[in-house]
């Protein structure tokens, strides 16, 4: 059973977008499946945080910026290797907004991450350069909150590095399975959960929240 602290957790919601759902770009198999469980699951958190991929037009994760690349290649930029993915999540367009369906009256912030066109931030906690923090190790701190439950999509990408993010960062983290799709590009996804557990990453079902 999974104890949760109302006054120290956050329910983080990582990138519950059109463009990672069924008719998006960059579509997650069953990404829109999560919704109603994740707006069941925030009821029980009093502290709700939502992220956004939020792509500058042009961004160098995208494919279509490298001269004779397809979608899903593993391309080396100069902060280190990074899959090339299909244009998505573009600032004000239609695939870059919440799925309309997500309804989270309660969260307190949206964390937008990625807008920084040479460097791509998979994690709600710093970019993929390693370098650059978006603000949200200390946002955690100053609110108290010194755990993540982490939601949404994709596991093995967006949410296992913020996992294993916030456990670098000092915080406690949990990612709930059935809350979260996966791409499952050449085996990330059983990579991801190995290296979830070994950072200390607490693996849980929505049963043990929900009863
Ligand atoms: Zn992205």
């Amino acid at each position: 059973m999974f104890t949760l602290d109302p006054e120290t957790d956050a329910l983080l919601v990582i990138d519950v977008q059109n463009d990672f759902c069924p008719g998006g770009r960059l579509s997650v198999p069953g990404g829109d499946e999560v919704v109603p469980l994740i707006n069941r699951l925030a009821w029980l958190f009093p502290n709700v945080l939502v992220t956004q991929d939020w792509h500058p037009a042009g961004h160098h994760s995208f494919a279509s910026q490298h001269e004779g690349a397809a979608p899903y290649d593993l391309a080396r930029l100069p902060y280190g290797p990074q899959v090339l993915w299909p244009d998505h999540c573009v600032q004000g367009s239609w695939g870059a907004e919440l799925h309309p369906g997500l309804d989270l009256p309660g969260a307190q912030l949206t964390l937008r991450k990625g807008f920084r066109r040479t460097v791509d931030s998979y994690s709600a906690f710093q970019e993929a350069d390693r370098r650059t923090h978006t603000g949200l190790s200390g946002y955690l701190r100053d609110r108290g909150l010194t755990r993540v439950v982490l939601v949404g999509l994709a596991t093995d990408f967006c949410v296992a590095w913020s996992a294993q993010d916030a456990r670098e960062q000092g915080f406690g983290a949990a990612v709930i399975e059935d809350a979260c799709r996966a791409i499952d590009l050449g085996g990330s996804l059983g990579a991801a959960w190995e290296a979830m557990a070994a950072a200390g990453v607490e693996r849980v079902q929505s049963r043990d929240l929900l009863g």
